[in-house]
């Protein structure tokens, strides 16, 4: 065998679609030594991963050892990408994490409130918690923040650089150099969840030219990879507007993260154009929305471009546990942002039933919500129809709306537009995606973009890589 043959990285997808993000990538060197390191370590939410009736827990486990976990590298603080840092932790990783100071910064709520929301939620169901809050506490301990474009030595023969990306403040598209004397290096550039453009933050049109020029293989997202970035109806404002205009109070329902702050700007700048009326209250109620809206005012690491610090429209009112029963139950002509986009945790489920019921009301969900979820169920009940929320029937008499024009992810023809700055693309991984989405998504590439070969991630199958890109596909076995 020669050397060639002796140095790859095996990469797969530990998850199957959309949730649950975590990489495995084990590197075999020459010398016969051998680096396993993982990229994200999530959370999955689909119900048909983490529900332990159906057989599908795929959250209790990892399909690898912990202990033999070198590193971490973290692309972003979605908790369906991080949100299992803390397991690791508790199965025996002790290494490094890796990200940038926002990722770091934002991660301290982040994996604190998820801790707190395991443990309620194994309390409610008398099962033992996926892991407490110490767990999560010596996870934190172990981030090491990096800057954006500085090249850092996270191995002996390894090498990381992260790079903006508008997916999030602290979002970043990881490039990973291994290296070897004598051998062509391995560049693998995982994109994380990927957006071109982000309000609050400055994104550079392209990676600089070094990376654009590098004998590369691309772990790809796919989210959006059947959607295009002209098919999105904006509807957001309009909706507003019209329930206003008739006396009407509007509740939207906001992910706590990016979506709420992104809709107190836009509400923000409507005020401002005189399309709506800043004596309207605006009632803005989540705790941890509260905590990361504060962030995004105050913390430096988060990159927040000039201007856009200021970005709360007037007469906003932080609702608190004391405060909200005076606004469930009042009359007043208001606006409600609330915790959480999809209905169906945090303070959303006070005001989702009481809200429901009321003819002139509008009930607006900014952000993805699957089928399982209130916001999902609303969806598909007719107006004037009994919903079932909790436990507790009630007619469903508001509008309810739904808009994707808010949404953090690049669509299918900004991503294949992402891949094509690339000169020297060997190999794209496809991952992040719907089953089918992935599939389709990874043809439009092999059409649009046409590098040597495109490859679809998930358990099933690991991916063999070197410098020159596949080498081969082979089933993934788990322990
Ligand atoms: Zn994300
Ligand atoms: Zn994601």
């Amino acid at each position: 065998m020669g050397a060639r043959e002796q140095f790859y990285a095996d990469i797969m997808a530990t998850h199957p679609e959309v949730t649950g993000s975590c990489h495995l990538v084990v590197v075999k060197f020459p010398d016969d030594t051998t680096t396993r390191f993982i990229v994200d370590c999530g959370m999955f939410q689909e119900a048909k991963y983490n529900d332990a009736e159906e057989g599908h827990d795929y959250n209790k486990d990892f399909p690898f050892n912990a202990e033999e976990i070198e590193f971490c590298l973290v692309t972003h603080v979605h908790v369906d990408h991080v949100g299992r840092l803390p397991l690791l932790v508790k199965q025996g990783f002790r290494g490094k994490i890796y990200s940038t100071a926002g990722t770091k910064v934002l991660s301290n709520p982040a994996i604190l409130d998820s801790a707190k929301v395991i443990r309620n939620t194994a309390k409610r169901k008398h099962v033992k918690p996926l892991y407490m809050e110490t767990d999560a506490e010596l996870a934190l301990s172990l981030f090491t923040p990096c800057q954006y474009k500085e090249t850092i030595k996270v191995s002996k023969r390894i090498k990381a650089t992260f790079f903006k990306n508008g997916h999030l403040p602290g979002a970043a598209c990881i490039l990973v150099q291994i290296s070897y004397p004598g051998q062509n290096s391995i560049n693998l550039l995982f994109t994380g969840d990927y957006n071109n453009k982000n309000m609050f933050l400055d994104i550079p049109e392209q990676l600089p030219s070094w990376v654009r020029s590098l004998p590369l293989t691309v772990i790809q997202e796919s989210t959006y990879g059947t959607t295009d970035s002209t098919s999105n109806g904006k509807c957001f404002e309009d909706n507003m507007i019209r329930c206003l205009k008739h006396g009407g109070t509007a509740v939207d329902m906001v992910f706590s993260l990016g979506r709420a702050q992104e809709i107190l700007y836009v509400l923000k700048t409507m005020q401002n154009s005189g399309k709506l009326d800043t004596g309207i209250p605006i009632a803005f109620d989540g705790n941890l929305a509260h905590y990361y809206t504060r962030l995004y005012q105050n913390a430096d690491e988060l990159n927040i471009k000039s201007g856009m610090r200021d970005f709360l429209p007037e007469n906003l009112i932080f609702v608190d546990r004391t405060s909200r029963a005076s606004i469930l139950t009042s009359n007043e002509q208001k606006i409600i942002v609330t915790t959480a986009g999809m209905g169906s945790y945090g303070p959303a489920q006070m005001y989702i039933p009481e809200y429901i019921t009321r003819k002139n009301c509008l009930l607006q969900f900014s952000g993805y919500t699957a089928p399982d979820t209130l916001g999902g169920k609303l969806k598909s009940t007719p107006v004037g129809k009994p919903v079932e929320i909790g436990s507790i029937i009630r007619k469903k008499e508001a509008e309810v709306a739904y808009t994707t024009e808010f949404s953090a992810h690049a669509k299918a023809d900004e991503m294949i537009a992402f891949l094509k700055q690339f000169e020297g693309l060997k190999l794209v991984l496809v991952n992040h995606g719907e089953t089918d989405t992935k599939t389709a998504f990874a043809e439009h590439i092999v059409e649009e973009v046409n590098p040597k070969c495109v490859g679809i991630l998930g358990r099933e199958y690991m991916f063999r890589v070197n410098g020159y890109g596949l080498v081969r596909q082979f089933s993934s076995k788990f322990k």
